[in-house]
């Protein structure tokens, strides 16, 4: 490895571990601290984040991205004119030095483009905002919270004129999450995928719901809990490598490879929430834990995107954790665990009552279908905020109109409606597409494990998962980021974003409970 390329990684390893320990202390704010211990943390993360901060904005920094920038391209040139490639796997090569060249760019250049008075500004306006996002949505009142999404939009505005973009601010704000997608890009994927999809909704409206009364009974929360774990523990989450932990608002956090948290919160008088937020949420957690060892202490050590992230986390709960061989499986050990709950109830009516389809106000309860209508919502509303089309003060109507036209409902008030997520009050606008584009990539790369493990079905029947997760470890978890989300679903799938396989799944899984769909 040339000199400076090596320099660099001493570096960026340094600050590796600095994240690593400011997660921890995240994790830990949102799992264990006594509510006296607020204030110090808030002051403790606020000093790591400066540090961190200051490191890697440095000229330092910047000198040896630029003379690795040298290094490789003449690498590669290299390469290319002996006509081989080295051999052995992609972490240990050239390819990741690449990828991490490319990585650490980007967010340098994204880094040093904010002035640092931008980044104190954004950083305290959240930080004011989302007490106000939480006090306006428990009393469902808009207005508390509209000043603060005012101020919001405004720095997502200067943020993107600072950073640049291609054809329209949102760009630069997507980019964020999703780099290397553009704004017209989802907006086509988009397009595309509603018109195809509304057809389907509105059969399945047409025709009768199965019941989804079992779910909602009183269910021990421990033996939910533990029912939960030994899923994930057949899935293959690695407990020696990570472990479960109860939050209010669940998430996955990553310390290191070998050491990866995941939350849940189980609700006693509804099943759903706590067991496949379990399965979602290992399905992120097996992501981070599948990197391969090479890239510990870079930046390339996590998921490739918000979206391929998803991808998985939602591979894992739906195609596999919502599906009839899943529950062939599973049932029976949940009925044994729940006897009174579950007695007069089989395993074909507990399928169809885990995939009942019901347009619905909540995105986070939304069924599999009517889910990416959702999302649609939401990233036509950031966008028109951004662009200064959609005001913040006709947010509320713009958004119940658009629930009626997209789903047919009209929400009641603003804390079902415009008020729901917490994502704008984090200043966290082009964070939204991410989840739709994993549900898309999920099918997609699903279709092709399908494909290349012909027992797959078979063997999720039976509970076992190995297969499926060695394959995709070996396509997708061990790469971290050396490649973009686009270019590792091509290399993965064949092709490029296709909705097709994910309406093809919704038409053949949907259809088999609701009878034939469009
Ligand atoms: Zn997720």
């Amino acid at each position: 490895m040339a000199a400076d390329i090596r320099r660099l990684k001493e570096k960026l390893a340094i600050i590796e571990d600095l994240r690593g320990a400011s997660s921890v202390l995240s994790w830990d704010q949102e799992t264990y601290l006594p509510p006296d211990g607020i204030e110090a943390r808030a002051s403790q993360l606020a000093t790591l984040e400066r540090v961190i901060h200051e490191r890697f904005t440095s000229d330092e920094i910047g000198e040896l991205i630029e003379e690795a920038e040298a290094e490789i391209q003449a690498e590669v040139q290299a390469e290319v004119q002996a006509e081989v490639r080295a051999d052995g796997p992609a972490e240990a090569g050239l390819e990741a030095d690449a990828g991490l060249i490319r990585v650490v760019r980007r967010e340098y250049d994204r880094s040093t483009s904010l002035p640092v008075e931008h980044v104190v500004r954004f950083a305290e306006t959240t930080a004011r905002a989302m007490p106000a996002w939480n006090r306006a949505r428990s009393e469902s009142d808009f207005q508390l919270f509209r000043p603060h999404l005012e101020a919001i939009v405004d720095l997502c505005r200067e943020k993107a004129e600072a950073i640049g973009y291609t054809n329209e601010p949102y760009d630069a704000l997507l980019d964020e999450f999703e780099p290397g997608m553009t704004t017209a890009d989802v907006e086509r994927e988009f397009l595309d995928l509603r018109s195809r999809l509304v057809p389907i909704v509105d059969a399945i409206a047409e025709k009768e719901a199965p019941s989804a009364e079992v779910l909602h009974q009183t269910f021990d929360e421990v033996k939910q809990w533990d029912f939960g774990l030994d899923v994930i523990r057949d899935f293959g989450f690695d407990f020696d490598r990570g472990r479960q932990d109860h939050s209010a608002h669940p998430f996955t956090i990553h310390f290191a490879s070998t050491d990866v948290r995941i939350t849940t919160r189980v609700d006693k008088l509804f099943f759903s929430p706590g067991f496949f937020g379990t399965l979602h949420a290992a399905g992120h957690g097996m992501y981070e834990q599948g990197v391969a060892g090479e890239l510990a202490r870079t930046p390339l050590a996590h998921g490739s995107s918000l979206g391929m992230h998803e991808s998985q986390s939602r591979l894992w709960e739906n195609q596999v954790g919502r599906s009839r061989q899943f529950w062939t499986r599973y049932y029976p050990d949940l009925q044994a665990l729940f006897p009174a709950e579950l007695a007069d109830v089989d395993g074909e009516s507990f399928y169809r009552a885990v995939n009942r389809v019901q347009p619905s106000l909540i995105r986070v309860e939304a069924d599999e279908v009517t889910y990416n209508l959702h999302v649609m919502l939401r990233f036509e509303l950031e966008r028109a905020l951004i662009t200064g089309d959609l005001l913040v003060k006709d947010l509320p109507s713009a958004w119940n109109e658009k629930m009626e036209a997209y789903l047919g409902l009209r929400p009641g008030n603003d804390a079902e409606g415009v008020l729901q997520d917490i994502h704008w009050s984090m200043g966290a606008l082009g964070y939204f597409p991410t989840y739709s584009l994993g549900t898309l990539m999920s099918s997609q790369i699903f279709d092709t494990a399908q494909k290349e493990l012909p027992d797959l079905s078979e063997e999720i029947g039976r509970g076992h998962f190995n297969h499926l997760l060695g394959w995709l470890q070996e396509n997708i978890y061990r790469h971290g980021r050396i490649y973009t989300s686009q270019d590792l679903l091509e290399r993965v799938t064949g092709s490029k974003l296709d909705s097709s396989h994910w309406l093809a799944y919704i038409r053949s899984k949907f259809g088999g409970i609701y009878g034939d769909l469009p």
